[in-house]
């Protein structure tokens, strides 16, 4: 945003002829998006709207917007847009070019200038509306609230994001500006419309095994922590600002900012360290919802319990409890809900039911062991890991007419298995020790030939000859240890660097692949490439043919069907899957269209933006 005048400071007649110069050049481009060309973008964000880089409305002066500042050049005061992220929204742009009239040679004067912005300020919210859902416990189902109300605000046309200030997860996938997101965050933003980008996650702990988990930091490596560091140093010294900054950037450029806790506001064991629940509520100044699980049991105690565990002026900001998962004919709840309002003083909101067959992916490896997907007489077993890792990479090979995908801990459970897969792990060293002692490996060796064993990522290093780690980069002190011996590929593990990057390409037979990298190590392989990625055509991944031995980097690469195709048709028995080449995207937009009416026919949405549906 350039500020071409000094705001109050100049009204001469000959600055006022630049305004309109600029103005008009300005016009006569169009509404132009982001100018990645220019030598200051981002000037205030990636993504950012570049139309009005010289405001039509300067000066506003609005406190909420920008502020006064001193001139470096004159030492007086000038109006500073610095903070201003409101004009480089898409839809703020969008709007005042519309509405932009003539420009006079004066250009525009200062009433014109008050009525636009007063006009605009009726379509857009300056500051966003923020909502924040937590949870009475883990498993309350807080991440599909949020990635509903997300979908249905946007819905009514609304610039809505989500926030999750920090997760613990190892599902997570890369952006297309290399960022590392949780997964859910990343549904959470498309179902938002929103580019999905590090600022929505800022803070991603990532559990290494033992007590360490490595810290994203606005979707970037940062640092390893023990439990101990983490809570005793990085929360107390470095996560407040880290979330305070991206939290205030997402509610000055939103309409409506939902915002996710994590756990229970209510463990009191954390309390002054806690920086995932009423610490953002606070920051956010948020309504706050609290969701119980009702298949559960215990609802309503878990209900009063958190809301009574919370200080005063931190159960004052919770407007509505949200029974969540009523199960069909899940009986009569009585006067139940006005016995929650007595007791805490926080009515309920809603009573919302269970969507079953929503094709959503899962957060948390736990629900993995609910989650033996499809019904089919071809089996696809991958091993379940213990420190498996981004496992939404085997959600579209159950839409597969015949495929049935299950989750192995034993060698018993391999034994059906008519495919293998070693899914990825968030430490490869730990994983191949663990395949080793649980007999695991041993049957997997005893199926090579047989079935087709594909590893991804971590599991991909498995199959390899060795896995070489001399730095100690896995955590267990510099190692080098035999892989599985199935491809004839060597993993090192020598820098901390990790590689993030979405990947695109074709099959070594034809095919579109797409996906994304993350991971430490790098694997030389002497097989043939299993793909051929752009722009260069650079192989990745190793293919014995012969053997039905696959191993590639690429995480969500069932996602579209060529790979689907060719990985079921090596299944001796594969007659028995039909590939429908079913559209992963449009399954997932369906369910989030799905949640998306659930949350508006049960809980009044209005009343949550204080009532007149746009929130101010
Ligand atoms: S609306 Fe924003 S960019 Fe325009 S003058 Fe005000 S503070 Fe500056």
């Amino acid at each position: 945003m350039i500020n071409p005048t000094e705001g109050d400071q100049d009204d001469s007649e000959d600055n006022y002829g630049r305004h309109a110069a600029v103005l008009r050049s300005q016009m006569s481009r169009g509404n132009i998006g982001s100018n990645t060309e220019c030598a200051h973008y981002p000037c205030h964000h990636t993504g950012q709207n570049c139309t009005f880089c010289f405001c039509p409305l300067y000066p506003c002066l609005d406190p909420d917007l920008g502020e006064y500042v001193i001139s470096r050049r004159t030492g007086g005061r000038v109006w500073s847009c610095q903070s201003c992220l409101w004009m480089h929204r898409d839809d703020v742009a969008d709007s005042l070019f519309k509405m932009m009239p003539e420009i006079g040679e004066k250009g525009l004067d200062e009433g014109t200038r008050s009525s636009l912005k007063a006009e605009l300020e009726l379509k857009h919210r300056k500051r966003a509306r923020a909502i924040m859902v937590l949870g009475a416990t883990s498993g309350a189902g807080k991440s599909l609230l949020v990635t509903a109300l997300c979908r249905a605000y946007r819905n009514r046309g609304l610039k809505v994001a989500p926030f999750k200030s920090q997760n613990m997860s190892l599902n997570s996938m890369v952006t297309a500006d290399g960022d590392e997101i949780a997964r859910i965050q990343d549904l959470q933003a498309r179902a938002a419309g929103t580019r999905p980008r590090g600022e929505l996650n800022p803070i991603l702990l990532k559990p290494k095994g033992g007590v360490t988990s490595q810290v994203i930091v606005e979707g970037r490596p940062y640092k390893d922590c023990t439990v101990q560091e983490y809570y005793s140093q990085f929360v107390l010294e470095e996560a407040p600002a880290i979330i305070s900054r991206n939290l205030e950037r997402l509610l000055r450029s939103n309409d409506v900012l939902v915002i996710e806790g994590a756990g229970s506001p209510a463990e009191i064991n954390l309390r002054g360290k806690d920086v995932a629940n009423m610490f953002v509520a606070r920051l956010a100044k948020a309504d706050c919802l609290l969701a119980v699980n009702i298949d559960w049991g215990g609802a309503y105690a878990y209900a009063v319990g958190t809301l009574m565990l919370l200080e005063d002026e931190e159960r004052e900001l919770f407007k509505g409890v949200l029974i969540n998962n009523m199960c069909p004919g899940g009986g009569s709840l009585g006067d139940s809900l006005e016995l929650v309002e007595r007791k805490t003083g926080v009515p309920v909101l809603a009573v919302l039911p269970h969507l079953p067959s929503l094709y959503l992916p899962v957060e948390d490896s736990m629900d993995l062991d609910q989650r033996q997907g499809g019904e089919g007489i071809i089996t696809v077993a991958v091993v379940r890991l213990p420190m498996i890792s981004n496992f939404t990479d085997f959600d579209a090979l159950s839409l597969e007419e015949g495929v049935r995908v299950i989750y192995a801990r034993t060698p018993e459970e391999l034994l059906p298995a008519d495919a293998i897969i070693l899914p990825g792990t968030k430490n490869t060293v730990q994983d191949l020790n663990w395949l080793r002692e649980s007999g695991m490996a041993e049957a997997v060796l005893a199926k090579a030939g047989a079935v087709p064993i594909l590893g991804i990522c971590g599991g991909y290093q498995m199959l390899g000859r060795r896995i070489i780690d001399a730095h100690g980069l896995e955590g267990s002190g510099p190692s080098e240890m035999e892989g599985l011996g199935l491809l004839d590929a060597v993993t090192y593990f020598d820098t901390y660097d990790k590689r993030t990057v979405q990947v695109s390409g074709s099959l070594a037979d034809g095919g579109e692949v797409r996906g994304y990298e993350i991971h430490m190590g790098r694997t030389e392989s002497a097989e043939g490439a299993l793909f051929q990625l752009r722009p260069d055509r650079r192989p990745e991944g190793s293919w014995d043919r012969k053997r039905k031995v696959m191993g590639s980097y690429m995480h969500g690469l069932f996602d579209l069907p060529a790979f689907r195709g060719l990985f079921l048709s090596m299944i001796e028995r594969h007659e028995g899957a039909r590939t429908k080449g079913t559209d992963h995207d449009a399954e997932i937009e369906t369910s989030l269209d799905r949640l998306a009416a659930m949350i508006e026919e049960h809980l009044d949405l209005d009343a949550l933006l204080g009532g007149d549906g746009h929130g101010a």
